[in-house]
């Protein structure tokens, strides 16, 4: 029986749909290729002039708490999703990934004054209000159990800060908490005088998401080397990212290129997402890699820890039909468990590229699969490509070489 990645897109979605990861409106969806409706292209941004379509591709069976979950990416580059279902494939040999997100979903908001040093006074006196006034800016989030929970104050220099942590449930919360930060600054100017320098939301957040997995040696053999050495070397890589900025910045990368293809097929705001998560690497002074990786006792545990600010509902999410459907694969019912599968996501990620990194090397895998790419920007056309995909395996690529044996295959 072929394997998941051999089957054609029609089988695989044909797969799916048979065990049940699918329901058939989301088959049919995926199998007609459609792009967005004009209308709903026409209103995401301003001066429509064309769609711009990437490929999704499905990271299969990667079990995250339990649950055996189709993790949706969209991206561009060919290894991504190649290297997370092989992560997966390993991290399921291991009982899968645990993870584990914050209670509440806090979004916080900064309204900023210069040179006001009463803030915190005011803030104070009028606390009960701001409380009022945030609801009444945006009841339905309340009613909803979210809405402003706590109240701070911070002063650097001349700036003092009101901070406003609102609990934005099951949304990535932008434009709440903007809305919220907005009122409660106009309500301050109008009793008090003060005068905001400005109001909104940040996409920093220490409230991070965390997933672990413990992997048999077994499961980490190359043909070259042991599983037992393999992960010695992991534990080692990942000490030098600790100690390393140029490493460590490329190993957060590499996890984001699941992390953020995954948001982008959820609809989500995959810039506000990296933006925290890149703030949160740098959070102790010193830019840390987002995972670590510790040998003992025949396993290798890996963990990592990040924020990440998303939503189920909201923004574009609504809009498009795929986000639906990335969520339907993932078996995502609530933001907890999208924060869940997509920490796990980027630790499987994380430990492809590892393994590959301290075993053959990232780029015999990398370039087997970026020859595609190769192929059509050499001109390949239809079946050539896969026939020209074939030829370029194995030799060393360069689009020269690429274009001399396009025109061979088609002189035969
Ligand atoms: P929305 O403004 O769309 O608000 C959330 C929507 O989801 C509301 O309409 C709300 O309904 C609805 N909703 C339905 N069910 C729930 C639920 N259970 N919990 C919460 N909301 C629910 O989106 P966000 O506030 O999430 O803002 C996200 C958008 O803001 C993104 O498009 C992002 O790109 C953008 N943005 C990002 C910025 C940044 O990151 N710096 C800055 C500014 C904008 P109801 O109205 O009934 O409450």
């Amino acid at each position: 029986m072929p394997k998941f990645y051999e089957l054609s897109r029609e089988d695989r979605i044909a797969q799916l749909l048979a065990d049940a990861r699918l329901s058939q409106a989301a088959a049919t969806h995926l199998l007609a290729n459609e792009p967005l409706p004009e209308a709903t292209a026409a209103h995401l941004t301003e001066n429509q002039i064309g769609q711009f379509p990437l490929p999704l591709g499905v990271v299969h069976h990667l079990q995250v708490n339990g649950v055996s979950r189709e993790v949706a990416i969209a991206g561009e580059e060919p290894s991504v999703v190649a290297a997370a279902s092989n992560g997966a494939r390993m991290a399921n040999l291991g009982g899968g990934v645990t993870g584990v997100a914050p209670d509440m979903h806090v979004v916080d908001a900064e309204i900023v004054f210069a040179n006001a040093p009463e803030v915190a006074t005011v803030v104070q006196a009028h606390r009960l209000q701001i409380f009022t006034v945030a609801e009444s800016a945006h009841p339905s989030i309340v009613r909803r159990g979210g809405g402003l929970k706590a109240i701070h104050t911070d002063t650097t220099g001349q700036f003092t800060k009101i901070i406003l942590s609102v609990d934005v449930q099951e949304a990535m919360g932008a434009n709440i908490v903007n809305t919220i930060a907005e009122a409660v600054a106009a309500y301050l100017e109008a009793t008090t005088g003060l005068r905001r320098l400005f109001a909104i939301l940040s996409n920093y957040s220490e409230q991070t998401t965390r997933a672990e997995v413990t992997i048999p040696h077994a499961a980490l053999a190359t043909k070259q080397a042991t599983g037992a050495h393999i992960a010695a070397q992991i534990a080692l890589a990942s000490q030098f990212a600790q100690l390393d900025v140029s490493r460590a910045t490329t190993n957060n990368k590499g996890i984001m290129n699941g992390v953020s293809g995954a948001a982008i097929a959820l609809g989500n705001d995959y810039r506000a997402l990296e933006a925290g998560v890149y703030a949160f690497a740098a959070s102790t002074g010193t830019y840390q890699p987002l995972s670590t990786w510790e040998n003992s006792e025949g396993q290798l545990h890996g963990v990592i820890e990040l924020p990440i600010q998303v939503g189920t509902v909201g923004g574009a999410i609504g809009a498009l039909p795929l986000a639906k459907v990335s969520q339907q694969l993932a078996q995502i019912t609530c933001v907890r468990e999208e924060q869940e599968v997509l920490a796990s996501l980027g630790l499987v990620q994380n430990l492809a590229a590892l393994r590959a990194l301290v075993g053959p090397g990232i780029q015999s895998g990398h370039m087997a699969l970026a020859a595609g790419s190769l192929a059509i920007s050499a001109g390949a056309k239809g079946s050539e490509v896969t026939v020209l995909t074939a030829q370029l395996q194995g030799k060393k690529q360069s689009l020269a070489l690429a274009k001399t044996l396009l025109a061979q295959i088609r002189q035969q």
